[in-house]
């Protein structure tokens, strides 16, 4: 199988990377695709850079120009629900745009005409990654994952996402990569691991623990990978 492993930010897919035996390198679209082998896989792994922009080009070209059949992701994220501790894993199980609004037309927050709100991880993939998770004892949830093209790092605000949608970790890509992997019907998987929890000053978590988390979302990707 094709399958493209995505990411947003160079320290999230560097990680995985490092793993890998050997891969060469395609620039098209001002970014890199790295292209790969693994275990009777062909991979196309790539940073979109940040936002919902270019995280859905990069799943768009990965599925149109490079024939991926599966998309994974992995990267930070950060946590909602007070559960999660810096570096526990998020599945999701859910994903909307909280900075999607048409209420004016009497819509609820996040409804995106000719979708709705939440998009659905493929259940096969989310099973899979819930097992592994369970054999590394990895400390996980599933949940749901609230994206919108904003850093969050205000209580707020975060709890105006929380109430709305029940979000357990907010992030900057995961449902634009839902929406168009559902709309295109390719299998997809959203993994997050906690960088800091959203609040005033999140910056300095997040920059603190940006490496170590990455790491852990990789680490736990490439072992979801090792059994596909
Ligand atoms: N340091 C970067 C900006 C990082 S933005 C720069 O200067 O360019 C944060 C990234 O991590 C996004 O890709 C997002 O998906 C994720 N993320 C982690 N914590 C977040 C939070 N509190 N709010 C929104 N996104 C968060």
């Amino acid at each position: 199988m094709k399958i493209g492993i995505l990411s947003a930010m160079d320290e999230e897919i560097q990680p995985f990377l490092s793993q890998l035996d050997n891969y060469s390198k395609e620039e098209y679209a001002n970014n890199t695709f790295y292209l790969s082998e693994h275990s009777n896989h062909n991979l196309v792994i790539a940073n979109s850079k940040i936002g919902k922009v270019f995280s859905s080009m990069t799943a768009t070209l990965m599925i149109e120009k490079y024939g991926c059949e599966m998309i994974l992701f992995t990267g930070v994220a950060g946590g909602v629900n007070p559960d999660l501790d810096i570096g526990d894993i998020v599945l999701a199980n859910k994903l909307c745009q909280h900075d999607m609004d048409i209420t004016a037309f009497g819509h609820p927050n996040g409804h995106c005409a000719g979708f709705g709100i939440y998009a659905t991880p493929t259940k096969e993939l989310l099973t899979l990654a819930k097992e592994t998770a369970n054999e590394l004892n990895l400390k996980f949830i599933e949940g749901t994952i609230a994206t919108g093209d904003q850093f969050i790092a205000d209580s707020k605000k975060k709890d105006w996402i929380k109430s709305e949608f029940n979000a357990d970790a907010i992030e900057m890509e995961g449902a634009s990569v839902a929406v168009v992997c559902q709309t295109l019907d390719i299998p997809y998987l959203i993994i997050r691991s906690i960088s800091d929890t959203a609040k005033e000053g999140a910056f300095m978590d997040f920059n603190e623990f940006l490496k170590v988390s990455a790491v852990e979302s990789a680490n736990f990707l490439k072992s979801i990978l090792n059994k596909l």
